[in-house]
């Protein structure tokens, strides 16, 4: 039923688009349309057929998994069979991805169907994606749930001379243990000026007293991850780091208490950005408020400046807002809130420095 309506929806999409027909090949698109949990595939999904074409390698899993679609078994890269497969179906004007399909498949694509029967589109499947039903919404939230003992387990343990490196190891190894499926994104444990880099690599560095340790790390649920962020201090902390915590914690609370349905990502992000303009640290906030979250790490909803989007009702997104000075370090706090009835609810439970 979950499947029907989506594919019922995309329908919508394409109708609107006027497309025929489109060629889905981004990875999670594919697996949010036909259940289809494989590596390797593609979906042509017009107004009266649902395919999914995928090699030798998965046809018994997509059969199974994927009951809605018809199956077909490809051989060779995508120009081999597309244009075949296309023109069985009667289809003029077919979308395709453009965010995903590379400009050498296209160019090979459009010598033999004609670059007019290609239209490029971008974020069909994903603006449906942004609004999460019930049952996502219950795989993102037990993924939280996961995050948040790992940080809640492991934060009190890190203690100076640990490091780096074998903080996230101990972290991966609890959320694996705890039920995770392969983590959607390489952990994260910054100390000391390592925090200055929001998308540190863990290293050989042993954590030192009084220092920031920026923890970001995320669980998968079949399928649906969460992100979480939390930035401690073993020993005492020094003046900037109270100072910078604070700021970083004020803006964030701000952002879940005043971010409403109705408002464009952009607008969202300005309420935490303002805070933290106005403590003087405007140019240290380098990256957007926050990303959606579900079958992928980071997707739509994004909020930052340029986001056009509207926030509404049933979209899962983080709200991050982080501080970083180069040579001293940086804080990140980090929740998956959900928006309901026009507001937003947080679903991360993990303590932060009060
Ligand atoms: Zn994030």
């Amino acid at each position: 039923m979950i499947i029907k309506g989506r594919i019922e929806k995309l329908r919508h999409k394409l109708a609107e688009a006027v497309l025929d027909a489109i060629l889905v090949s981004q990875g999670e698109n594919r697996r949010y349309l036909s259940g289809f949990t494989g590596s390797a595939g593609f979906l042509l999904i017009s107004e009266r057929k649902a395919i999914l074409a995928t090699d030798f390698r998965y046809v018994e899993q997509a059969q199974a998994q994927a009951p809605d679609f018809e199956i077909f078994q490809i051989q060779g890269e995508l120009p081999a069979w597309f244009p075949d497969l296309a023109s069985s179906l009667n289809v003029r004007r077919i979308g395709f991805e453009a965010n995903n399909l590379s400009f050498s498949t296209y160019r090979r694509l459009a010598a033999t169907m004609g670059e007019k029967r290609l239209v490029p589109t971008e974020e069909i499947v994903e603006s449906l994606r942004a609004i999460k039903d019930e049952r996502e919404l219950e795989l993102i939230t037990r993924a939280v749930e996961l995050t948040d003992d790992a940080v809640e387990e492991i934060a009190p343990r890190i203690c100076p001379g640990m490091k780096e490196k074998e903080v996230a190891w101990e972290i991966e190894k609890l959320l694996r243990e705890k039920g995770s499926e392969s983590l959607p994104f390489p952990s994260i444990v910054a100390s000391g000026p390592n925090a200055a880099l929001p998308h540190a690599t863990p290293s050989e560095r042993p954590i030192l007293s009084g220092e920031p340790v920026v923890i970001d790390i995320g669980a998968r649920i079949e399928g649906y991850c969460s992100d979480l962020s939390r930035t401690i201090c073993p020993g005492n902390g020094d003046k900037t780091f109270a100072k910078i915590y604070d700021l970083v914690l004020g803006a964030q609370l701000a952002a879940i208490a005043t971010i409403e349905a109705g408002m464009s990502g952009e607008q969202a992000d300005a309420l935490a950005r303002t805070v933290i303009e106005q403590g003087g640290y405007g140019e240290a906030f380098g990256h957007g408020l926050g990303h959606g979250v579900g079958l992928a790490p980071h997707e739509q909803p994004r909020l930052g400046r340029g986001s056009s989007i509207v926030l509404c009702d049933g979209m899962v997104f983080t709200i991050e807002p982080g501080i970083y000075v180069k040579g001293w370090g940086g804080v990140r706090i980090e929740d998956v809130v959900v928006m309901e009835k026009g507001k937003v609810r947080v679903l991360s439970k993990a303590k932060k420095i009060d």
